[in-house]
């Protein structure tokens, strides 16, 4: 069990309470992962009042210079990348290969931001009148607020903090209290890679202390949020009495059509990767397959086959598909919306149950399910689980299966399998969502271009690739005449 501190004001400190909590591996609850400061408003007040004293001279740090230390701290994390990704498999759950990964990218993250510190151009343009030039620059914004969720522990605090740091901006990091460890690993290695003290704070805690804190804290000039609408939404409404600037990046109901013309295998592969990987608990998981006609029972028969042999396991051993759901009131979830889909009228073709003998004992696992006979009203088809449980739908024809996608309140990420370059097309212009893909999971992007989705998921600018910095500086408008 390790026991962690929170970093204020460049020192490693535990809360002025004394007050901790403590996280559980989801797949044996039986081991403690971290004890973590439970810090509270007092504590997070002293964290936003030390990134408003470093932030001058952060900022003073020339900005390729900033980068030259993320491309340090990039090469301390990978030195460490496996036991974080260990530690991240055992406090999220997610199989070790997955952990992996988001490692990798969070790295890839570091040192494409490092390099943007080369790149924080601004233009130059002509003027109405003579011997005047006119430019724009970057400036940063000052002390930044950033609140993320559990599904990516790392990931997400990397792709806050890196555009936000490299802008030249003081950071309050908020990691979700569900799984913190690696977003401390994360502050470790931009600490130890010479980050201004001071600059860079991480205050674990609830949402309703801490995360308020920062919302609602007038020397926070802007709060990049993920996590879920619910919280979202009272941020936005926080912040707006303030006037501070908020990106929220929020949930989802991912659709993913599947076309008469869709080769069937690998169809049932990017549906089965995008709706079950990571135990559905991905943003841009897909939870509706809207399936053309044609080929409905030969593609939910082979879905179903495949699902089933899906292994469910703690993510630490070989061969497992799946790990658990974070925690006992996100499987209660998973299970109830399935009791919800079955009372609804809905059929569950495979999986939908809790899994408690043997292996799965001290974990919280669900089997992966599938759902038939979906209307399009049913709440199985409109609300977000956040957990291993997949919609099918049928469309008639290519355009009522684009009506169908479109027909939720959300618009993170939508997939359509075809062989037909047209009915690509048409999808790719009518879908209304952030991330659009074709013959690929909805799940799985990459770090260095735009993220983000459209109505109910998101609010704000992008985050991701060279428009993230967009959020975290503002321009200056030079006249210039000589
Ligand atoms: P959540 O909203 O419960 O918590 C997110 C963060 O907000 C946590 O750090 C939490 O402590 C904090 N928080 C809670 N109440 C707060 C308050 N009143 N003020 C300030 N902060 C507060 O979400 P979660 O359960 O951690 O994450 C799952 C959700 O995140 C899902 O809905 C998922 O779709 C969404 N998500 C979205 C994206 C995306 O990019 N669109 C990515 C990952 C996850």
């Amino acid at each position: 069990m390790a026991d962690m501190r929170c970093f204020i004001g460049g020192q490693w400190v535990g809360a002025a309470s004394g007050k901790t909590f403590e996280t559980r591996n989801p797949a044996d609850t039986d081991e403690v992962v971290a004890v973590y400061p439970r810090c509270d408003a007092s504590d997070t007040r002293q964290a936003i009042e030390a990134a408003r004293q470093a932030q001058p001279q952060w900022a003073a740090v020339p900005a390729p210079k900033r980068g030259e230390i993320f491309f340090k701290a990039a090469q301390i994390l990978e030195s460490r990348a496996d036991s974080v990704a260990r530690e991240m498999t055992r406090e999220e759950g997610k199989t070790l290969p997955e952990a992996r990964g988001e490692v990798g990218r969070a790295i890839n993250i570091l040192r494409y931001f490092g390099g943007e510190g080369a790149r924080l151009t601004g233009e130059v343009a002509p003027s109405e009148r003579d011997r005047v030039l006119i430019q724009t620059y970057r400036r940063p914004l000052g002390v930044v607020g950033l609140i993320a969720p559990w599904n990516f522990p790392i990931a997400i605090p990397a792709w806050k903090t890196a555009p936000a740091l490299i802008s030249g901006n003081s950071v309050v990091l908020k990691p979700s209290d569900l799984a913190p460890l690696c977003a401390v690993r994360l502050v470790e290695a931009l600490d130890e890679a010479g980050v201004t003290k001071g600059a860079l704070n991480l205050v674990t805690g609830p949402g309703s202390t801490v995360g308020h804190e920062i919302v609602t804290n007038a020397h926070v000039r802007a709060i990049s949020f993920t996590g879920s609408e619910a919280t979202g939404s009272g941020i936005a409404l926080e912040a707006a009495k303030r006037r501070a600037r908020v990106q929220l990046e929020m949930g989802g109901k991912n659709p993913t059509i599947v076309l008469a013309d869709a080769l069937v295998d690998d169809a049932v592969n990017v549906v089965v990767n995008a709706a079950f990987f990571s135990t559905g608990q991905r943003c841009t998981a897909t939870s509706r397959v809207i399936v053309e006609e044609p080929i409905l029972d030969a593609f939910t028969n082979a879905l179903v086959e495949r699902t089933r042999r899906l292994k469910v396991g703690n993510g630490l051993e070989a061969g497992i598909d799946i790990g658990p759901s974070i925690d006992s009131k996100q499987l209660e979830t998973v299970l109830e919306y399935v009791g919800i889909g079955q009372q609804e009228g809905a059929t569950v073709k495979c999986g939908g149950e809790r899994l408690s003998a043997g292996a799965h004992a001290r974990g919280w696992f669900s089997s992966p399910a599938v759902l038939t006979d979906v209307e399009p009203a049913m709440r199985v088809a409109q609300e977000e689980i956040f957990g291993p449980v997949l919609t099918v739908l049928p469309a008639r024809n290519r355009d009522h299966a684009i009506e169908l996608a479109n027909g939720v309140r959300f618009g993170l990420s939508a997939a359509v399998c075809t062989q037909s370059l047209t009915s690509a097309y048409e999808f790719i212009h009518r879908i209304e969502a952030g991330l659009v893909m074709v013959n690929l999971p909805s799940a799985g992007v990459e770090y260095h271009v735009p993220f983000g989705g459209s109505k109910a998921s998101s609010m704000g600018m992008r985050e991701q690739g060279p428009v993230a910095v967009d959020f975290y500086t503002e321009l200056k408008t030079v006249y210039l005449k000589y």
